[in-house]
């Protein structure tokens, strides 16, 4: 137990008590050019400010570069081998059956949420999704809501009765760019009101996964969040903003989605369903990455050819295929949530279980998604000058060590 004040011990890491409010931001599938071309196109004078005069580094994510595991290693400082969560979906061997790992009892640590909440702190976490809210809130006492059900909110259960008369914005869709602005809008009232000293906002990749960096509407976005920003940078916090992933063209030079169906591929050197395929992309909201991401792994059946591996390494469009042992060692994951093979694919390639099983129909722009090494660079910047030794491999979970326990000026 930490007494109010002093600093937090937590998975391996100590955080100092922070002096003033610290924001920690998760813009989702926030590739670093983005920022750039939105700065570049004069949109973003508050990301313009703090890359030239404060603090701009390129971190890398976790692999897979999806949602829950890197925003689940930004708030517990650690990667998935320590906190499980390694993906939306994992195959329960024991239970025969795919679940999803959105439910608490998946987590294997605490978050620095809670732990600065038990020792007396005030904390406030908005996300848009509501599939993150749990596992954010996870034991935290506080404000904790998600955009998308702010129409829903009680004292019980949030710590705040009616969030989106709060906010006073109108209760955005759940695939919309408002969805995001809606948890700055309540960053920032949040900031004004009950100023918490710790606050975790966290995006929606919807306008990443429909359009790329420099484009009218990416660059609208990165004005709507410069805006938010800024007005909690005038409000005295420290704003450290980094990103869960990255995010590509999944596409060829027509513009057709590029993708390595496994499961109809392991069917066909196997046997149909002796191998199965998980895609940990896979959640409720499919409809602006049809379930495709650069990520997959594999259960073999016993006694499976050891080459099996070897071959789909060599399938166009895929970039590594590792044992169970090498990926977890490689990439952090616990061994027990991942198959015997980890498959991730290139740049512009996704891979999927069986045609049959993808429906392509809500896909309105041409794909782009993440999950694989190629998503896993991202931004890492905080609106004030921190020290960093040189030789550091800068992770975007060492956002919160950053504007605790780092900043100088
Ligand atoms: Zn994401």
């Amino acid at each position: 137990m930490s007494a109010k004040g002093t600093s937090i011990t937590l998975n391996g890491r100590t955080y100092r008590w922070p002096e003033r409010p610290v924001v920690v931001v998760c813009v989702d599938g926030c590739e670093p050019e983005y920022i750039t071309r939105a700065v570049a196109a004069g949109v973003a004078p508050w990301f313009g400010e703090v890359v030239a005069t404060q603090t701009s580094h390129l971190a890398d994510s976790v692999v897979p570069t999806f949602t829950n595991p890197n925003n689940l290693s930004i708030v517990t400082g650690v990667p998935p081998a320590v906190h499980g969560i390694c993906g939306n979906y994992f195959w329960d061997r024991d239970a025969d059956a795919e679940v999803m790992m959105n439910d608490p009892k998946y987590l294997r640590c605490g978050t620095l949420l809670a732990a600065f909440a038990q020792a007396g702190a005030s904390l406030a976490v908005v996300t848009a999704k509501d599939k993150l809210r749990r596992l954010l809130g996870h034991e935290m006492n506080g404000i904790c809501f998600s955009s998308e059900k702010a129409d829903q909110t009680t004292m019980g259960e949030h710590g705040i009765d009616d969030a989106l008369s709060f906010v006073g914005l109108p209760l955005p869709d759940v695939y919309s760019a408002a969805l995001s602005e809606f948890v700055f809008a309540a960053g920032v009232k949040l900031m004004e009101s009950v100023r918490p000293d710790i606050m975790y906002l966290s995006t929606t990749d919807y306008v990443q996964h429909k359009h790329a960096p420099g484009t009218p509407e990416a660059n609208a976005f990165y004005r709507m969040m410069d805006g938010y920003l800024a007005r909690l940078s005038a409000l005295g916090a420290t704003v450290a903003l980094t990103a869960d992933h990255g995010m590509n063209a999944k596409t060829d030079a027509a513009g057709a989605p590029r993708i390595v169906y496994l499961q109809d591929q392991l069917d066909t050197w196997l046997g149909a369903g002796q191998a199965r395929v998980i895609l940990p992309i896979t959640d409720p909201y499919v409809v602006h990455h049809g379930a495709l991401g650069s990520f997959a792994t594999v259960y073999l059946p016993t006694g499976a050819d050891a080459g099996v591996g070897k071959r789909l390494s060599e399938l166009p469009g895929i970039e590594v295929v590792l044992e169970r042992a090498e990926a977890c060692r490689r990439f952090e994951l616990p061994p027990d949530r991942m198959g015997d093979l980890v498959v991730v694919s290139e740049r512009h390639t996704v891979v999927g279980t069986a045609a049959a099983k993808h429906d392509l129909s809500g896909l309105d722009a041409p794909l782009r998604s993440h999950g694989g090494l190629s998503e896993q660079r991202v931004p890492l910047l905080v609106n004030r000058r921190t020290s960093v030794p040189a030789d550091t491999r800068l992770r975007n979970f060492d956002a919160f060590d950053l504007a605790l326990n780092r900043v100088t000026a």
